[in-house]
This record gives structure tokens, C-alpha cells and sequence, in this order.
């Protein structure tokens, strides 16, 4: 089935959504991705579906002058999360700059009340230490999981976990994602192009539950996540 809502015929025979399940994306690139998706923005202040906002630690060279425009934007309405941000050490970009503006990112997420889409690349530990020393209340997810020896100590911080192509391409990721609380995962597309529905399709064959199942449980943590996003 597409992503449409599903129908049920009420007891009056009219045609009625009696519930809206749907595949929600997490995180994706693509800006004209309907409003059940989390739509990573790069300063697009007139988009009209559900954004997150933020500086990316590939794109850390003038954080602090973009601090005022990324707050602008995440004070939207269609604003639902700060990110991705976070630290990434595959890259040249420098890593104090990496973590001032991921510190930065990390208060606004914590005064707006927003969820923050986590970034982490061979940078676990200091990412660990900044989770430490700022002890932040809000939802961290992190986005594109991928790592086999990280899931334990990433779910012991209590962090959601988001899957995407590598669910399809890295047979060894459906042995972490079983081992993964239902109420800690989320599904995203985020650059890659593949619709979201081969995602749901290959979870469910690795969990063996009925997708419309397995869609319900991500909704529900889709929606306990971004608290901003709503129907309509
Ligand atoms: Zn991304």
C-alpha cells in the first residue's frame, strides 16, 4: 500500500480515515517530501512542510555568524527538530569548530524543546563527552545508524535510532535492529533517493512483523519525537 491514509468504511458506510497511518521519514533531503517526512533544510525559510534546522559538521566554517538566521528558522511552526548536527571526524573540517557549533546546536534544541538529529562519524566518544557534560533533556536521534559496536552504549544514553539504505545494503545492520527497542526506532531516506516504503519493507522482513504493524510503532514514536508535527 502507498503512502496514502488508509480507509475504513464507518458503520454509516461513508468513507472516513479512521486512522492515519502512513510512513513517516525521520530525516530526508529531498525538499519536496511530503509532510510526513523531516525535511533537512539549508536556510529555506518558505518551505512548507516539516523542517529541521541546522549546521551540518561539514559546513562549520562560519557557524556563529549563521547562529541568528538557524535560530530564526527553528522558531517556525513547521520547525519540528535542530540538526543534523553533531561531530564528524572522516572530515577536514576542524574538529573544535565541529564541537563549538554542535554545543551551540545542542542549547537551542534544549531552550526551544525541539528533538536534535545527531550527525556522528568516528566520533563517538566526543560525542559521548559533550551528552555528559551538557546532560541534555530533549530527544537525540541518531540519524543514519550504521555501526555494530555502537548500539548498546548509543541506547544506554537513551538516544533513538534512525536506519536507512544501510538496513538494505548491510545484511549485519538486521541483527542490530533486532536488538533494538521497538519504541527507539525511526526509518529515513535522508540523500538517498530510495523511497522510504523499501525501508519499512525490509524492517519488516527482519523483524517478521506485518508492515501496517510496524508502521503503527514508528508513527508513535514519529510523533513522540517531533511533538510539532501534526496532522493537517
Ligand atoms: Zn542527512
Amino acid at each position: 500500500m502507498s503512502g496514502e491514509n488508509r480507509k475504513l468504511s464507518s458503520n454509516n458506510g461513508n468513507l472516513m480515515n479512521i486512522f492515519a497511518v502512513m510512513y513517516f521519514d525521520a530525516h530526508t533531503h529531498d525538499v519536496s517530501a511530503g509532510r510526513n517526512s523531516v525535511i533537512q533544510s539549508s536556510r529555506m525559510p518558505s518551505m512548507e512542510g516539516f523542517f529541521s534546522v541546522g549546521i551540518h559538521p561539514w559546513q562549520v566554517e562560519n557557524w556563529s555568524k549563521e547562529m541568528e538566521t538557524i535560530l530564526s528558522l527553528a522558531k517556525k511552526s513547521n520547525c519540528v527538530a535542530i540538526g543534523e548536527t553533531g561531530l564528524d571526524k572522516q572530515v577536514t573540517k576542524d574538529l573544535s569548530d565541529q564541537q563549538e557549533a554542535f554545543v551551540a546546536q545542542i542549547h537551542l534544541s534544549e531552550d526551544l524543546e525541539l528533538p536534535l538529529i545527531l550527525h556522528c562519524v568516528k566520533s563517538w566518544p566526543e560525542v559521548l563527552e559533550v551528552r555528559k557534560r551538557l546532560n541534555p533533556k530533549q530527544k537525540w536521534i541518531f540519524h543514519g545508524f550504521s555501526k555494530h559496536g555502537l548500539a548498546k552504549e548509543v541506547l544506554k544514553e537513551n538516544i533513538l535510532l534512525s536506519f536507512g539504505k544501510s538496513l538494505i545494503l548491510e545484511p549485519h545492520l538486521g541483527e542490530i535492529l533486532r536488538l533494538v527497542p521497538k519504541d527507539k526506532i525511526l526509518f529515513e531516506t535522508d540523500n538517498s533517493g530510495l523511497p522510504i516504503e523499501r525501508i519499512y519493507e525490509k524492517a519488516s522482513e527482519i523483524l517478521g512483523l506485518e508492515e501496517t504493524h510496524l508502521e503503527e510503532i514508528i508513527a508513535l514514536n514519529f510523533k513522540q519525537t517531533f511533538t510539532k508535527w501534526h496532522i493537517g
